[in-house]
């Protein structure tokens, strides 16, 4: 069989054609999963053999992101690429953006992977953010904390996730030590945001510009790392669509291409300041793969393949559970027995702590959530 022509990007790939996904994590695997259901086959390029990603793919690269040899081929063997991270070395965009269309864009990338960036961004189209300041020095943390109050979070600007290179400063002895721990610099102080709730909502943008939105998400943390989300989110509609409003113009502002998650933080008041955006798949939308018609991965790889993207098509409320290192993945067989829940593991081969393993996601009846919120029994997995 001859391989495909080399397709008209301004239209959608035709089935048959080769996805490039830049990183091996579960977020590339359930997006090559998703690809393969549509009829294309993914190459995964990434570091680590054996990679949850590599486990299901059709052709792989193990290499390093700035290995440019590999990089090269990498682009003449795929018809667009694709990332399932934003922490993609600058290098690495510098070869693959000439040679092959890059889905996200590298202005969706660049933005995604620098806490500044993103809040300077974000305040630029109109969107809300905790007071922060910069800093590159003690004294201009002094200056900070003077500025902004304490408590306050100081945090990497740069390679920061799950609540890694970041501290909760709450007293003036907390400001040496944390800032001699966080690295790189310059670091960011935010005002610490007494939130009611933590929210997010995700949105996809074809190669037409037609932007859809998934529901607003409920997300609880433990140690840091998600816990548990809840769809839609139990808010008022008005916070809800204004959730939904935000990711949007996010999508729009940045002129990408594919998916982008946005992390806010629901005030008391009702307003909603945004914490992260994310150019890509997201932990808090993975309740959509079962609850909606289009799950985020699918219109992941629509926006990357264009092809159209329609509504999402939500048919269950839902709940997801993170399966986090060995304790809770110990769980899948009591998982697995559950007619109402859809268990998705990924293929790591280590449980250690802290790692995201799996995923299970209980569906429940449309308008449950909204029920149990007045009720106050919603019963997480
Ligand atoms: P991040 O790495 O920015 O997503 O932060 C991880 C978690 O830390 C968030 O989901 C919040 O629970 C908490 N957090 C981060 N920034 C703040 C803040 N400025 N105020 C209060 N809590 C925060």
């Amino acid at each position: 069989m001859t391989a495909p022509a080399r397709p008209d990007l301004a239209g959608p790939l035709p089935p048959g054609s080769t996805i490039g996904i830049l990183g091996g994590g579960q977020l590339g695997r359930m997006s090559a999963l998703a690809a393969a259901a549509l009829g294309y086959r993914c190459h995964v390029f990434a570091p680590e053999a054996d990679s949850p990603g590599m486990q299901v793919a059709a052709a792989r690269t193990v290499a390093g992101y700035e290995d440019a040899a590999a990089l090269a081929a990498f682009a003449a063997a795929v018809d667009v690429v694709t990332f399932e991270f934003e922490n993609v070395p600058a290098a690495t965009l510098d070869i693959l953006a000439p040679l092959v269309p890059c889905r996200p864009g590298v202005a969706a990338l660049r933005t995604g992977q620098d806490r500044l960036a993103e809040k300077r961004f974000a305040e630029s189209i109109g969107l809300a953010v905790a007071p922060w300041r910069e800093v590159t020095s003690l004294a201009e943390l002094h200056a900070a904390v003077a500025a902004l109050g304490l408590p306050a979070v100081l945090k990497t600007t740069r390679l920061g996730y799950d609540g890694r290179g970041q501290a909760v400063l709450r007293g003036p002895e907390d400001l040496a030590p944390a800032f001699e721990r966080l690295a790189p610099r310059p670091l960011v102080l935010e005002a610490f945001v007494p939130f009611e709730r933590e929210v997010s909502a995700i949105a996809a943008r074809g190669i037409d510009g037609r932007i859809v939105t998934f529901d607003a998400t409920e997300n609880r943390h433990a140690h840091h790392i998600l816990d548990l989300s809840i769809a839609p989110a139990p808010v008022p509609a008005a916070v809800a669509a204004a959730a939904r409003a935000a990711v949007a113009r996010v999508a729009e502002s940045l002129d990408l291409v594919g998916l982008v998650a946005l992390e806010m933080f629901l005030l008391p008041d009702g307003r909603l300041l945004v914490n992260e955006m994310a150019p890509r798949p997201h932990n808090s939308g993975h309740w959509t793969m079962d609850a909606c018609r289009i799950g985020q991965f699918e219109m992941h790889v629509r926006a990357v393949a264009g092809l159209p993207l329609p509504e999402p098509g939500r048919h269950h409320d839902a709940v997801m559970k993170n399966l986090v290192g060995p304790d809770s993945f110990a769980r899948w067989p009591e998982l697995a027995a559950m007619g109402d829940v859809a268990l998705h593991l990924y293929g790591k081969a280590e449980a250690r702590p802290g790692r995201k393993l799996g995923h299970a996601t209980r569906l429940l009846p449309l308008g449950a959530v909204a029920e149990a919120r007045d009720s106050g029994a919603l019963s997480p997995l």
